[in-house]
């Protein structure tokens, strides 16, 4: 009898979701890792492939954010509603019981949301009788969570290392596991050689506006230490072999993948490899294919190969300035980017589309160096990305600022924490303030629309009041805010044309 395996990626329960980048590169690794061994059946049940949301009621630890997230048609819109992001625990329990499965293995890759991987942990242990092995970044990040945690097996570190050698224990040993520790570490201390050298097959594709998509990742690590960033602290860098990647691009473009959007945490970097890898995008861009690096390139190693990069086939470039003030990403030990930034922005204009996202919210910052980061990216023919800061449990910075206990409140849509001097409220006007900035970058021209939704930001400026609109149009008053807010400023459209708002 073979071992019956499920590996799941579960639903994520949030405000605001993007099912863009939800392919489980993770656990199409394991499958790959498994797929060797004749006593095991493995399959993937990945909750999110469909696309489908629910609407659920809002768990009561948001209720603090009910009068910032209101249902909002104007251009200011932020979150409204709390939804459950791909299938059911009931459709997940329902499959593990008809199809009889002996083990379940589920990924929980962000601490916010392993509160409701446990959800899930606990009722397949209640109602099948599998065992449970839990495996992710939640897992690294916080080992805290063992202590109540209902699954069988937490693993830390690379589930394509750890779980053939922990399923080929529980085979042989006819499920029987009480000799076996709770916490499984894989050894991270050399190279992964099977992620250097091979690449995950796939049975079935996301696509992307209509087009098939496929996540690849070519690199594990990041060189840059920032403080609020545990990438660092878990890998040492180091790459694929530019063979491995090719013959991965081959399979893609073979089974009809029309954009490929690149995981790396460092993307681009060594500029020997970024030449190698480029020259193999061109190769494919010229057959067709595109891509895209949603998890961000890091600005410098891109601003290297600019030239290359930009004949290369990609839709966007995604960038991370943080801030634009240098003592601010100097104290948390990253790289001052905004001159690269800009030169990447007005060479990339009209070529290739530019996101930059900043963090709002940091240690350090304030609300007045957060506005100026806005102005300068309003200035520069990109759109803007707003972060607000997110909390990671093990990260210094944030352990000195006290993460919660109720780890639901880690996430960037939660808005919970921040450093000194900015408030929730204050934190979501400048939100507000992206918002209609990027829409006042796609704006073909200041028409009726532009103008009601101006009068409405000057009365915000004025009253430090927002107002948010039904859905008949009528408008009513919503928040009220402390920052000051500019009544007009410059901005610039993404194909480089400047006017002036106000
Ligand atoms: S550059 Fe990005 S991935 Fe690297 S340490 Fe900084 S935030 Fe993390």
């Amino acid at each position: 009898m073979s071992l019956k395996v499920l590996l799941v990626s579960p639903p994520i329960f949030d405000f605001y979701y993007s099912f863009h980048r939800s392919e489980p590169l993770g656990l199409l690794y394991m499958k790959e890792a498994l797929a060797h061994y004749d006593w095991l059946t493995v399959t993937i049940f990945d909750a999110r492939y469909k696309g489908t949301s629910k609407v659920i009621p809002t768990p009561e630890v948001f209720n603090y954010l009910h009068h910032l997230y209101v249902k909002d048609t104007s251009w200011f819109s932020l979150f409204h509603g709390f939804k459950r992001f791909g299938y059911s625990y009931d459709t997940i329990v329902t499959c593990i019981k008809e199809n009889e499965y002996d083990v379940v293995c589920i990924t929980s890759l962000f601490s916010a949301y392993h509160y409701d991987v446990e959800v899930l942990v606990e009722r397949i242990k209640n109602e099948t009788g599998a065992i449970v092995i839990v495996g992710g970044w939640a897992v690294w990040a916080d080992t805290n969570i063992l202590v109540n945690g209902r699954a069988d097996f937490y693993i830390r570190g690379d589930g394509e290392l750890t779980l053939p050698i922990l399923l080929q224990e529980i085979y042989s040993s006819n499920g029987n596991i009480s000799h076996l520790p709770k916490l499984i570490d894989s050894d991270n201390s050399s190279v992964n050689e099977f992620f250097m050298h091979t690449f995950p097959h796939r049975e079935t594709w996301y696509t992307y506006y209509g087009k098939q998509i496929a996540n690849i990742i070519c690199s594990k690590g990041c060189v840059y230490h920032c403080d609020f960033c545990s990438i660092h602290s878990r890998y040492r860098y180091y790459q694929r072999t530019i063979d491995s990647i090719q013959q991965e691009l081959e399979y893609l473009y073979a089974h009809g993948v029309k954009i490929v959007n690149f995981e790396d945490d460092n993307f681009l970097f060594n500029r020997k490899f970024a030449q190698q890898l480029l020259s193999l995008m061109k190769y494919y861009h010229n057959k067709g294919m595109y891509f895209l690096c949603m998890n961000g390139i890091t600005a410098p190693n891109l601003y290297a190969v600019l030239d290359d990069a930009l004949d290369a086939g990609f839709l966007e470039f995604n960038l991370s300035l943080v801030s634009s003030y240098e003592e601010v990403v100097k104290q948390h030990n990253r790289p001052a980017l905004q001159e690269i930034i800009k030169d990447i922005a007005w060479k990339s204009a009209g070529k290739v589309r530019v996101i930059v996202y900043i963090i709002a919210g940091l240690p350090g910052a304030t609300v007045k160096t957060c506005i100026d980061d806005i102005l300068f990216l309003a200035s520069l023919p990109v759109m803007i990305g707003f972060s607000p800061l997110y909390l990671l449990p093990g990260v210094r910075l944030f352990e000195s600022m006290g993460v919660p206990d109720d780890r639901r409140l880690c996430r960037g849509s939660a808005l919970y924490s921040f450093g000194e001097g900015f408030s929730r409220e204050d934190i979501a006007a400048l939100w507000k303030l992206c918002r209609f900035i990027n829409r006042l970058k796609i704006a073909d021209a200041i028409n009726d629309e532009v103008r009601v939704h101006y009068e409405f930001y000057k009365k915000a400026c004025h009253d430090h009041v927002w107002h948010y609109r039904d859905e008949k149009g009528l408008w009513h008053e919503g928040f009220s805010f402390s920052a000051s807010l500019p009544e007009s400023f410059h901005i610039c459209d993404i194909n480089g044309r400047t006017r002036l708002i106000g």
